[in-house]
């Protein structure tokens, strides 16, 4: 009940608005929005905002989503791509109430265009397109007439349709819809509603070669679904006009257009075409390469379903485009992994520990799972006389604030023992190799009788029953904050840093049991997730995110 209240008493974003307007006015008796990804890459975050935006106001006003594919490009397009975009958009949580493809009504946007011709509307052009470009005018002078705009309608339509029939080459002829040359939007001016394209469709093969422009086929394709809300991003507010013109000389249903900020993060580019560079050129493994912006890379880092709603959520919908930081997105993560993942204990950097006085042979300690979740309950954890700890958690010579381990100073082993570095032992080029420590038998967590006082709790992974596992730690993949507006190409600003591989961490035997589907808190280290190339033989695990935001400190350092 209290759920339903906050969420009323939250205020409604823009379209939120529109539509609650729309339904109380009775306009419609139910809103139908729509998805409508073009499959030529795969979806990244910023699409993300868009289904949560489109599924979200279905369902929050009762309505229903279409998905549908835009692909009326032949030559970008692959099935691979249809289906990661399903993929994606059911691992966010939505189900699609109709899978369609703008390909299937080619006939039907054939059938508009004859329309058009016949009302006098659309007109064959046989200009080359830079004779269209050089008539179109510019912002401040109209344009002129092409020769072809006054063509007879019996002459255009013998045209079209045999230009449909395959009659005229790549670029020879294009149809025009009959605007306004004068119009001070330059998109008016008689725009390009069908070209010629001899070239493969991935559904409907060799059936057409003439294909219908974005214009000519994004809001038809609307109203052809009785879309309500067709929602998109701001650089299609100047279509708009375009958009309403067709609709209404056409006489079809009455869908309406509204745009909204499209989603910029920093340290990325979100662009289908870029991303596709960063794959083809080798800067990253794929699509899923977990250091891309893309659901699925997201997916393979360890991100949640749940983090891009919180996120989605936190950033709000816009009509100012704007550049979100990249720590926003980590934050949500965090928050939400702090919640469901399980703790465990994995070394990076291995420095031996030798405890002299501890007997040998082994004990169980216990340690929590989630001290956030009680309901996770505890795991074993192995305790013997050798272990390892992180290289960094040791200093021989140390400054004053190093409260971990030092030569006769004492730490706590995380669920274990406290302990004191009693020697130090070197190679013969003077690198450490081992220390010789010894532990305190009655300090053992959960029943600590020592009343010794430690400033620091270390990790630790006992040697004898370590496994260990590639760790793949990974930063930002580019330098700098906005690498599609710095000057030059952008992959000129792809961090080389952005992927470090730990071949052989320690980590305890629990670890051994870890699923794809878990996610996990390496102590002091980050969240992780098994990677999908690992097996039982080779562990592999993805690196979601730090414990803290230090990318923000150091910066500040350099
Ligand atoms: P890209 O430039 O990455 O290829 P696009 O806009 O061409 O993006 P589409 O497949 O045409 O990609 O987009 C499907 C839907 O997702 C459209 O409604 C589009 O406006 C929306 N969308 C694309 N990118 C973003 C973004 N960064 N933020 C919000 N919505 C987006
Ligand atoms: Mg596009």
């Amino acid at each position: 009940m209290t759920e339903i209240k906050k969420e009323e008493e939250k205020s409604l974003n823009f379209l939120e608005e529109i539509v609650q307007a729309d339904l109380e006015a009775g306009k419609y008796k139910s809103i139908l929005t729509r998805f409508p990804p073009e499959p030529n890459g795969y979806l990244h975050i910023g699409h993300s905002k868009s289904i949560i935006l489109n599924f979200g106001l279905a369902q929050k006003y009762g309505g229903d989503t279409n998905l549908r594919f835009d692909d009326t490009n032949p030559v970008t397009e692959d099935t691979e791509y249809v289906d990661s975009i399903k993929e994606d958009i059911s691992w966010l949580g939505y189900e699609w109430a109709n899978e369609l493809y703008a390909s299937d009504y080619f006939e039907q946007i054939y059938q508009f265009a004859i329309k058009l011709i016949r009302d006098g509307l659309a007109y064959v052009d046989d200009s080359t397109s830079e004779e269209i470009a050089k008539l179109k005018g510019t912002p401040t002078e109209p344009g002129k007439a092409s020769p072809y705009r006054d063509r007879s309608i019996e002459d255009n339509l013998r045209l079209f349709v045999e230009m449909r029939a395959g009659k005229y080459k790549d670029g020879e002829k294009v149809l025009r819809a009959k605007m306004d040359m004068a119009s001070p939007n330059m998109l008016m001016r008689d725009p390009i509603i069908y070209r010629i394209k001899h070239a493969h469709h991935h559904r409907t093969g060799d059936k057409w070669c003439i294909y219908p422009m974005y214009d000519f086929a994004h809001g038809q394709s609307d109203s052809i679904e009785h879309i309500t809300h067709s929602v998109c991003t701001l650089e299609f507010v100047s279509h708009r006009p375009l958009y309403d013109w067709f609709i209404e000389k056409l006489g079809i249903f009455p869908s309406r257009q509204y745009e909204f900020a499209r989603l910029n993060l920093t340290y990325t580019v979100m662009s289908k075409r870029k991303l596709l560079q960063l794959v083809n050129e080798n800067f990253v493994t794929g699509w899923d390469d977990p250091r891309m912006p893309t659901i699925s890379g997201l997916r393979r880092r360890g991100y949640t379903p749940e983090s891009l709603h919180v996120f989605a959520e936190k950033i709000g919908v816009q009509k100012r485009d704007n550049l979100i930081d990249m720590s926003l997105l980590e934050f949500c993560i965090r928050e939400h992994l702090n919640k469901i993942a399980l703790r465990r204990m994995v070394v990076f950097d291995p420095l031996k520990i030798v405890l002299t006085n501890y007997t040998e042979g082994e004990e169980f300690l216990q340690s929590e799972n989630n001290p956030e979740d009680p309901g996770s309950g505890h795991r074993d954890i192995p305790f013997s006389r050798e272990l390892v700890i992180e290289r960094e958690d040791f200093m021989e010579n140390p400054p004053k604030k190093f409260f971990r381990l030092s030569p006769g100073q004492k730490v706590r082993l995380k669920s274990a023992y406290i302990i004191q570095c009693d020697e130090v032992i070197k190679d013969a080029a003077g690198n450490i190799t081992e220390l010789k420590c010894s532990y305190i038998p009655g300090s053992k967590s959960g029943g600590d009788q020592s009343n010794i006082k430690v400033q620091a709790t270390i990790h630790w992974v006992s040697i004898p029953h370590a496994i260990t596992a590639e760790v793949r730690l990974y930063d930002r993949l580019f330098k700098v904050e906005d690498p599609a507006n710095e000057e030059g190409d952008f992959k000129d600003y792809v961090n080389p840093d952005s992927l470090q591989v730990l071949p052989a961490a320690y980590a305890e035997p629990a670890l051994k049991q870890a699923k794809f589907t878990e996610h996990y808190q390496f102590l002091r280290k980050g969240y992780f997730i098994l990677d999908k190339t690992s097996s039982e033989e080779k562990m592999v695990f993805n690196r979601t995110v730090t414990l803290r935001d230090n990318w923000v400190k150091e910066q500040g350092k350099k």
